[in-house]
């Protein structure tokens, strides 16, 4: 019964666990097993948490065997993105400059889901900062997707999509600037849902852009992510971007049925020019299934969508170039050219101690804050961000929900892209404007191309529509049954 533990979801674990068939430290056991055999294929983590694995197993146990009632994530094991705070074990981003760095304290996020009993087995790699779209950035390995080693696992959280994919874990944490939960959970044909800005702490998560940085889950099915996304959720004294809203019941709710005599769009600049023709067909698939299932479907045009992208690398570069100013040998990490004078200490640290995409966006950003420039290109992206959010509220006066594809393509061969930020930049078109208007996002496995490569489903629901949102997923994934699908690892 233990040997295909690994295969289980969440929920199955769970209740196994409550139910004495297998104890925490068997699970944990068997995941590491798992690990140690798919980490050689994939390279999706950085480190392992054993100890603090195996310390939490120790408590569940003890606490199951003293009948002590437990939660409805108790037992399960979560691999989380290496830019989020786990107190004593490294966060380095994927980042030279962070490579030492032991956090002193524990994200929210993270602490909650420990709190309610969930474990920690490992921390995933990503590209270097979350600043990517393939993880090719890290400075440390590159992650393979599990479904075509020769093929990127997406990014930035490329090593907790493939590890889900790989059954490393039923469930990992991710962050979303950009795309970064959607667009490998596209690419590696698993559930990544970006949260509404605010919904989830940020404190503890290292920050890029901290206007759209939010933490989201992975999963193979909708009812696990409902079930992190729960967990996560709340209101945060230590971030004041956190919503003092309630968390509604997302897993006790969750709802097929919620779907029918909704109206649905089809977003018309994301099934055009530059969407591969596979993609298109399978989203086209996807219309005809929530037509089956009783929605309603109409083509929704949103204007300003075509520039998202162009926004997004002024806002998220400026951000960061902000937010990345803290690295500069004194505080954190790595250190080098000297100690006698603070300015060649300073530079030589950060010419070093950063990859060049960071250094990248450090320009970037630093030129479009610079006070000549200001307003030619920051403030005027902040305004136009205002006219994407603005389509988004017209088109919801309309439609309770949007559809597109997740990413134009599925996923592409290493180095195709590296080479030339542009193009890469450009795969974040369909993903990149819901992050700049915080609305909450899921991206569903919707199919396969005749590369035999998974293709991503994205709904997007009004600001704190999470619960709709879960609802049509999961009212899909029933018709879909995507969870069913896994990769052979060879
Ligand atoms: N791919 C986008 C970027 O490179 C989004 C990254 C993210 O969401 N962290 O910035």
């Amino acid at each position: 019964m233990t040997n295909n533990i690994v295969e289980k979801s969440a929920r199955e674990i769970n209740k196994m666990f409550l139910n004495k068939e297998i104890s925490a430290k068997e699970i944990v056991e068997a995941f590491y097993k798992k690990i140690k055999l798919a980490e050689p294929s994939i390279s999706a983590l950085n480190s392992l948490t054993e100890d603090l694995a195996f310390k939490q197993a120790e408590v569940l146990d003890k606490s199951i065997s003293k009948g002590e009632k437990l939660s409805p994530i108790a037992g399960v094991p979560v691999i989380v993105k290496d830019v989020m705070c786990v107190k004593g074990y490294p966060a380095t981003c994927s980042s030279k400059i962070l490579e030492s760095f032991i956090a002193p304290y524990e994200s929210t996020a993270t602490g909650k889901l420990w709190e309610a009993g969930a474990i920690c087995l490992a921390k995933s790699n990503m590209d270097e900062f979350a600043m990517g779209s393939s993880t090719e950035n890290s400075a440390f390995k590159k992650t393979k997707n599990p479904w075509n080693l020769n093929t990127v696992p997406g990014g930035s959280s490329g090593g907790s999509a493939a590890s889900v994919a790989a059954l490393e874990a039923p469930i990992s944490l991710g962050t979303d600037t950009g795309g970064s939960v959607r667009q490998p959970a596209g690419f590696c044909g698993v559930v990544g849902l970006k949260p509404t800005y605010g919904r989830v702490s940020r404190f503890g998560l290292i920050a890029f852009a901290s206007s759209l940085d939010q933490v989201g889950p992975f999963a193979r099915n909708v009812y696990d992510t409902a079930l992190v996304l729960q967990y996560i959720s709340g209101y945060d004294p230590k971030d004041s971007t956190s919503l003092d809203i309630e968390v509604p019941d997302y897993t006790g709710k969750l709802n097929s049925d919620t779907i029918k005599g909704k109206k649905i769009g089809l977003v018309k600049e994301l099934m055009g020019d530059g969407i591969d023709a596979e993609v298109r067909k399978s989203i086209e698939k996807s219309v005809q299934i929530f037509k089956d299932l009783g929605a309603e479907i109409v083509e929704v045009s949103l204007p300003n969508v075509k520039y998202a992208v162009p926004i997004y690398y002024i806002v998220a570069t400026a951000e960061a170039s902000s937010n990345l100013a803290r690295y500069d040998g004194v505080k954190y990490g790595y250190r080098t050219g000297g100690a006698k004078e603070i300015l060649p200490m300073y530079m030589s640290t950060r010419q070093e101690g950063f990859g060049q995409e960071v250094k990248r966006r450090i320009m970037l950003g630093t030129y479009a804050l610079s006070s000549g420039y200001y307003d030619a290109y920051y403030k005027k992206a902040q305004q136009v961000r205002k006219l994407v959010t603005q389509d988004f509220l017209n088109s919801f006066e309309k439609v309770d929900l949007l559809i597109s594809p997740t990413c134009p393509t599925t996923a592409f061969e290493f180095g195709a892209k590296v080479e030339d930020p542009l193009s890469m930049y450009l795969s974040d078109i369909a993903t990149i404007p819901a992050s700049l208007a915080g609305l909450p996002a899921i991206s569903l496995p919707c199919g396969f191309d005749s590369k035999k490569l998974p293709i991503g489903l994205q709904i997007i629901a009004p600001a704190l529509g999470e619960e709709l949102l879960l609802d049509a997923s999961y009212a899909f994934e029933g018709v879909c049954k995507f969870e069913n699908k896994v990769p052979v690892l060879v």
